[in-house]
């Protein structure tokens, strides 16, 4: 069901203007927070409510409009206390993978993004964040405390810094080297001659491909179709890529759009909207043992088979934010020490398992072909619900992880099983890596 626009609460400004950087220890910021996006707001905010002082850094007005949208299952944005900055939910949810529907029978929603952006920014107005604006260029640590220097020449010192800029960070290191997977999709915002989804309807996956011929079916990678109707004879409609390395073209996505349309008999009669849409999926797990800490895109916390990071934002930021709290009161830490319980705190031993795993899994996905791959969701949506929404949302503890996927290779069909045991290419180093993430 589209629910109606919910109204944003009101916005307390955040300072605009660049303030003077703490001048001694003692008034010294606790955490620094690089960034401006959904991760750096949502560990601000967790911070604060711990009592910590926290600056954060922006490249321009922290109040301006994000650029994407997010998507979240519903439970989940329940689960956070944040259900009511949803500005549509549905509860008609369903994919295809073959003739009929497979229906979820979990809600999904979209965020209004500006609303979520202002229910954190007023926390932080609340609790007396100072915003800086600049680049961050450069970082500099010391025994107790680290300093960030911007582009503009400020330096703005904290005793711990977060580095929330996103799926390429400008301080956290990772492993370089490995190739990595980008989702990629092409959608826009419309009106259109017919519905291109049922009223009130949010499609997930839309893998039916009659528009395409036998050879590009066989012989190119699989695409989808990710659609929902927006109320008010708006829809939006988006072709999808899971997951490929070099990822899928901009071009092709909209050409097979354009197609899955016009076969449906549908045209498009007004855009309002056009996403372009490309991150990392499945990026390596960053060093655990540098000195500044990351969150969201910059801590490679994107889910590697689903794609979805906010729920994971929603969710983890409590216990980054216990880890520094509990870090930085302890006095027997310096720095370097803080930095590595923060990091703990992240990405603790179940959860690089679980990343390795999901990476695992996504290296098998993107092998399949389109047949196959249909015939892996449809196992995979027909698992009980707890199941295939925990896998989805990351929530599943391993040992029910490892059940969920001995019980989907159970009841799978053969061509999928196969495709599951036969190790090609970098999957057994992956599947190493769950010992020994
Ligand atoms: C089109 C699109 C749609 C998506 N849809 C969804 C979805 O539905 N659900 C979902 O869960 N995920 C979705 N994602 C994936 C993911 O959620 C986003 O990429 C998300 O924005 C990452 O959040 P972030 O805060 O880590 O990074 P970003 O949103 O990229 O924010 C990074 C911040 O750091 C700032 N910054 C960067 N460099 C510096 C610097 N040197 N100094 C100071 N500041 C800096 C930037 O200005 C920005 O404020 C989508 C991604 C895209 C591209």
């Amino acid at each position: 069901m589209v629910r109606p626009r919910t109204e944003a609460p009101a916005l307390t400004s955040p300072s605009a203007s660049p303030a003077a950087a703490p001048s001694g220890p003692g008034e010294r910021a606790d955490v620094l927070v690089v960034g401006s996006g959904p991760a750096a707001l949502a560990i601000a905010a967790a911070l604060v409510e711990r009592g910590l002082r926290v600056e954060a850094l922006a490249l321009d007005d922290p109040a301006a409009p994000w650029a994407n949208t997010y998507g979240i299952w519903g439970p989940e944005a329940d689960r956070a206390g944040l259900g009511h900055l949803l500005e549509h939910r549905w509860s008609n949810t369903v994919s295809w993978f073959g003739a009929e529907p497979t229906r979820h029978g979990i809600d999904y929603g979209l965020f209004d993004k500006r609303a979520l952006q202002q229910h954190w920014l007023a926390l932080l107005a609340a609790a007396g964040v100072v915003w800086h604006r600049g680049r961050a260029v450069e970082i500099a640590h010391h025994s107790c405390h680290s300093v960030v220097t911007t582009a503009g020449g400020d330096r703005l010192a904290a005793r711990l810094v977060v580095d929330a800029s996103g799926h390429e960070p400008v301080f956290v290191q990772r492993p370089q080297g490995e190739p990595i997977a980008g989702q990629a999709a092409y959608g826009l915002v419309g009106r259109f001659s017919a519905a291109p989804v049922e009223s009130g309807q949010f499609v997930l996956m839309d893998f039916r491909a009659d528009h395409l011929s036998e050879a590009e079916r066989q012989d190119e990678p699989p695409s989808f179709l990710y659609a929902m109707d927006l109320g008010e004879e708006r829809f939006f409609v988006e072709e999808t890529s899971l997951a490929l390395t070099p990822p899928l073209s901009f071009p092709l996505l909209r050409e097979r759009l354009e197609r899955r349309l016009a076969h449906a008999g549908i045209a498009v009669e007004a855009i309002e909207h056009e996403e372009f849409c490309l991150f990392p999926m499945n990026l390596p797990l960053p060093d655990l043992d540098q000195r500044v800490v990351g969150f969201g895109g910059a801590a490679s916390m994107v889910h590697p088979a689903s794609g979805y990071l906010v729920g994971s934002l929603l969710r983890r930021a409590p216990d980054l934010a216990d880890a520094i709290a509990a870090a930085l009161a302890d006095p027997a830490l310096d720095g370097a020490a803080q930095a590595r319980q923060a990091w703990e705190g992240l990405w603790p031993l179940e959860l690089r398992r679980r990343h390795a795993l999901f990476r695992f899994g996504l290296e098998k996905l993107m092998r399949y072909p389109e047949d196959q791959l249909r015939a892996f969701f449809t196992t995979f949506f027909a698992l009980p619900h707890q199941e295939w929404s925990g896998f989805l949302t990351n929530t599943l503890p391993l040992p029910r992880l490892v059940g969920a996927m001995v019980r989907l290779f159970a009841t799978a069909p053969w061509s999928v099983r196969w495709g599951l045991i036969e190790q090609r290419g970098r999957e057994p180093g992956l599947l190493a890596r769950v010992l020994a993430p």
